[in-house]
């Protein structure tokens, strides 16, 4: 199967990290999403191990959170000794009610609040990750009336194009996020940024874009970082000790989708970094990426129950289940593909074509089209696979559905992480 956390039980159950998917469908009500923490300790491992081994012993990988947050996963990178990005001051206070060390957060975002930016100055957050000549000036000023000295990194507009879905490539110059090189904006930045009493500057950032399988693109985007990291020093003779090459390495989500290496990948990243350190005369900086997606979408696994089944005579077959768009809505978006099994008849021959829809009034609401299963009946258990990633985080309350339950799987045991939401908590901000 597409991930090695998943296996086939002798109920002919599709079992994530050696539990029955089908008993906790039925132990916890669908819809649910199952969570392996063996499988996204795994990954931070790999990506912590490898970016100290290949870059610099204090490089990191940073957990970008707004693929999944909540208190439990900023726990587990608390304990696997990474850091996090974080987008909002929700992602910021999520983290410190889990007593994740704020030293190690990064907050980033295109339009961070002057409250916000009070929030993560007063809470400790080490980093922020600013975005555009305005925002550094509101957190100097903002910096200034606390007292503090914020380290910041800027973020870079590198100018490339990794090839991917537009609406999640964010590396091209007319982006929303970051500031341009190719436009001098970005020498300008720095400039400027230098001169601020309040702002301690330590580096770059730049982020590409999303579910990129090819390692290349991060070395086009290392060769453009580091020149500029170059030009910097002879222009205004400020070196920059830390480079942080954003996130975007792919995860499978089908049989169609190459294997990916990631050990093998940022030792290939490393090996170029290292050279052009060497070839523009720089020193090798502290190296940061920021997984989100391959931390935690291949931990995941989305359980519905079958709801009903509808054959529109010569045309096309549609199955309904009791989740859609609320809980994973990355079809509508994008046309996302995913791996989609009847879980509880794992050993029949996949012979019928229909496609999943949401319960959603839109006709958009479909979680995947024309998948071949055995012909589902109302009841089964229908399991979509490599929902880890950017599929709670999306949750809404459309149609007033409630958000589902989020199940942890660690050493064979199960237990709940977020609670199901109740009509009542749905209600409970409304006077
Ligand atoms: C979304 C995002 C990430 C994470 O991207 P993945 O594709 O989930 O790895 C990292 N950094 C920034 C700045 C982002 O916007």
């Amino acid at each position: 199967m597409i991930c090695d956390n998943l296996s086939v039980n002798e109920k002919n159950h599709l079992t994530l990290a050696g539990v029955d998917t089908v008993e906790m469908a039925k132990k916890y009500g669908t819809p649910l999403m199952l969570l392996d923490e063996g499988k996204i300790r795994e990954k931070c491992t790999v990506y912590r191990t490898a970016m100290q081994k290949y870059f610099t012993p204090d490089s990191m990988p940073l957990y970008a959170s707004k693929a999944l947050s909540f208190k439990y996963i900023y726990k587990i990178a608390a304990s696997e000794n990474i850091g996090i990005d974080c987008v909002s001051a929700g992602e910021i206070y999520t983290a410190h009610k889990a007593g994740f060390p704020l030293e190690r957060a990064y907050f980033h975002g295109n339009s961070k609040t002057d409250d916000e930016i009070r929030f993560a100055i007063s809470h400790g957050v080490g980093h922020f990750v600013c975005d555009s000549v305005e925002e550094v000036a509101a957190v100097n000023e903002i910096a200034g009336e606390l007292s503090a000295k914020q380290k910041i990194l800027l973020r870079i507009t590198p100018g490339i194009d990794p090839h991917t879905h537009k609406k999640i490539s964010t590396g091209s110059v007319d982006s929303k996020f970051g500031v341009a090189i190719e436009t001098n904006q970005a020498y300008e930045l720095v400039k400027g940024t230098l001169a601020l009493p309040n702002i301690e500057l330590t580096g770059f950032h730049c982020h590409i874009g999303s579910q990129i399988f090819e390692y290349d693109p991060f070395c086009d985007a290392a060769r453009i970082m580091i020149k500029f990291i170059a030009d910097i020093k002879t222009m205004y003779g400020y070196e920059a000790s830390t480079l942080n090459l954003g996130g975007g390495m792919a995860v499978r989500y089908t049989e169609d989708d190459p294997e990916i290496d990631y050990e093998a990948n940022i030792k290939g990243i490393s090996e170029i970094v290292h050279s052009l350190c060497g070839e523009f005369g720089v020193k090798m900086p502290q190296i940061l990426m920021e997984p989100g997606r391959s931390i935690v979408a291949d931990a995941g696994m989305t359980l519905y129950t079958a709801g009903y089944l509808k054959e529109i005579t010569g045309l096309k077959n549609y199955i309904s289940i009791d989740g859609g768009m609320t809980d994973n809505p990355r079809f509508t978006l994008y046309q996302s593909p995913y791996t989609v099994l009847l879980a509880n008849r794992m050993n029949e021959p996949c012979d019928y074509k229909c496609t999943v829809a949401g319960r959603c009034c839109e006709s958009g609401d479909i979680i995947q089209e024309d998948v071949m299963m055995p012909k589902p009946a109302r009841h089964d258990t229908i399991a979509v696979l490599t929902t880890g990633a950017y599929n709670y985080a999306m949750a809404s309350h459309y149609n007033k559905v409630p958000k589902p339950a989020v199940v942890m799987i660690k050493d064979g045991e199960d237990f709940t992480v977020i609670k199901r939401e109740t009509y009542e908590s749905m209600i409970s901000n409304e006077l």
